[in-house]
């Protein structure tokens, strides 16, 4: 089968878009085209079945059943044609060739473009152990909808990484009413996440609701059962399950893009306008493949973020659109476990120091983190109202009074207005 789509801008336009990656970013970015006026072509390529989606319900409202594949769409399917965007799904891409300006697909199609956006976010990280084949894994709609109906009939579970997907899993596995057990090989959960502290809270709050958490653990294989029930063997012994499921990472999907830079982090390296290093222009990166210099961070970072994804796919769109944008993004997630919203602003780089505003840990709470008198981040747990506040202080890096900042008595908006003396 071959289709040539012939490259079409003239001056000034953005001409034939063919956006690698119908996700969440993906998605949003041929929205966005549209939103600003875009009159092009735009062709979305994925490897999926699906349209667009959010994914943020995967672990929770998806696999709890009280969020349907239809409430995480991006849109409802009709207003892809509506908006004249084309899908082509179930398809892999093999190359983006910058110089050729071409996508070249496994199918031998190649589809010309005048400027492509590659947002291939990344594939689950495999358990590099014998029977790990065994273990579902959760990285797609159709990983959620395999772990949601085994769960159904399950009793017991085993989760092999405490990361956020491990315990997000962990705790709707636990509210459906089965026993849970968490093993993670570092020292303890959402590491990459979260500052100590609040590893210990959150660790405190799930061995309190049933499920164990097992830290410093070294699997050496999976031994599946033949009924679908597995044994996991560790280092302290083994570990029986109905049913396990790993979630140890992602690794990005940053090979496609020829002639491009891939960044420390193992992300495609752009400029601030997301444009992929030794693409001329042509490849722009977005979501969690795109490793962007940072302005909060002061330092490339590749964030693999709901918010990062909407941020990246307006900043290119309004790019494309001829009012260059650069993506300027303070690091924001958040996740909901076991009945709490935890939100986390900006990015944990295992140093600086921390502190406590309200008693650690409890409804309202936030655990800051900070250099000298600057405030870097912070873990806002159930105090979704103080997010702007907070994130104003970490965009600024405003100085502030630790004491003041700690004291629930003094209000985040009055810090911000009125910075202490830098330290
Ligand atoms: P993750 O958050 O990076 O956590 C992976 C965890 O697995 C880490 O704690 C890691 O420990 C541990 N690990 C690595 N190798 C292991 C091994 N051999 N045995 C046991 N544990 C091991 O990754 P994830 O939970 O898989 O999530 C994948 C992606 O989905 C991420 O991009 C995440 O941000 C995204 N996601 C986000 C949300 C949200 O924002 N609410 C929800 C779901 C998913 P070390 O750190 O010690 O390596």
């Amino acid at each position: 089968m071959s289709e040539t789509v012939t490259p079409s801008a003239t001056e000034g336009e953005a001409g034939t878009v063919v956006i690698v990656g119908a996700g969440h970013a993906g998605g949003r970015a041929a929205l966005q085209l549209r939103r600003r006026g875009h009159a092009g072509r735009v062709v979305m390529i994925g490897a999926e079945a699906e349209l667009p989606y959010e994914r943020p319900p995967l672990s929770k409202g998806y696999l709890k059943g009280t969020e349907s594949a239809g409430d995480m769409a991006l849109r409802p399917a009709e207003d892809w044609a509506t908006e004249r965007i084309e899908h082509i799904a179930g398809a892999t891409v093999t190359a983006i060739d910058p110089a050729a300006r071409a996508v070249e697909l496994a199918d031998g199609r190649r589809i010309g473009f005048d400027h492509a956006i590659c947002a291939t976010g990344g594939r689950a990280r495999a358990l590099p152990v014998p029977g790990a084949d065994a273990l579902l894994g959760l990285r797609d709609l159709a990983d959620a909808a395999a772990l949601r109906a085994r769960l159904a009939g399950a009793r017991r579970l085993v989760v092999v990484g405490g990361g956020v997907i491990g315990l997000e899993v962990a705790a709707t596995a636990c509210a459906l009413g089965c026993a849970v057990t968490v093993l993670e090989a570092g020292p303890r959960v959402m590491a990459r996440i979260l500052p100590p502290e609040a590893s210990d809270w959150l660790a405190g709050r799930h061995a309190a609701a049933g499920v164990e958490i097992r830290t410093g653990v070294h699997i050496s294989q999976v031994v599946p059962l033949g009924d679908g029930s597995i044994v996991v063997e560790t280092g302290a012994g083994p570990v029986a399950a109905d049913l396990g499921l790993y979630a140890i990472g992602i690794v990005p999907e940053a090979g496609l893009v020829r002639g491009a830079r891939v960044g420390a982090s193992g992300g495609l390296a752009t400029d601030a306008f997301c444009r992929v290093e030794g693409t001329e222009g042509r490849v722009f990166a977005i979501g969690d493949i795109a490793e962007t210099p940072n302005p909060v961070l002061g330092r490339p970072a590749r964030l693999e973020t709901w918010r990062n994804a909407e941020t990246q796919a307006a900043a290119v769109a309004a790019t494309l659109c001829g009012t260059p944008t650069q993506a300027q993004e303070t690091p924001w997630m958040w996740t909901d476990q076991l009945g709490h919203n935890i939100q986390v602003v900006g990015a944990w780089e295992g140093r600086g120091e921390t502190l406590w505003r309200g008693a650690p840990g409890a409804p309202g709470s936030v655990l800051f983190w900070l250099e000298g008198a600057r405030v870097r981040g912070a873990v806002l747990i159930d105090a979704g109202r103080e997010k702007r506040f907070v994130e104003g202080l970490v965009a600024a890096g405003t100085p502030v009074d630790p004491a003041a900042l700690a004291d629930p008595a003094q209000r985040l908006k009055a810090l911000l207005q009125a910075p202490a003396a830098a330290g």
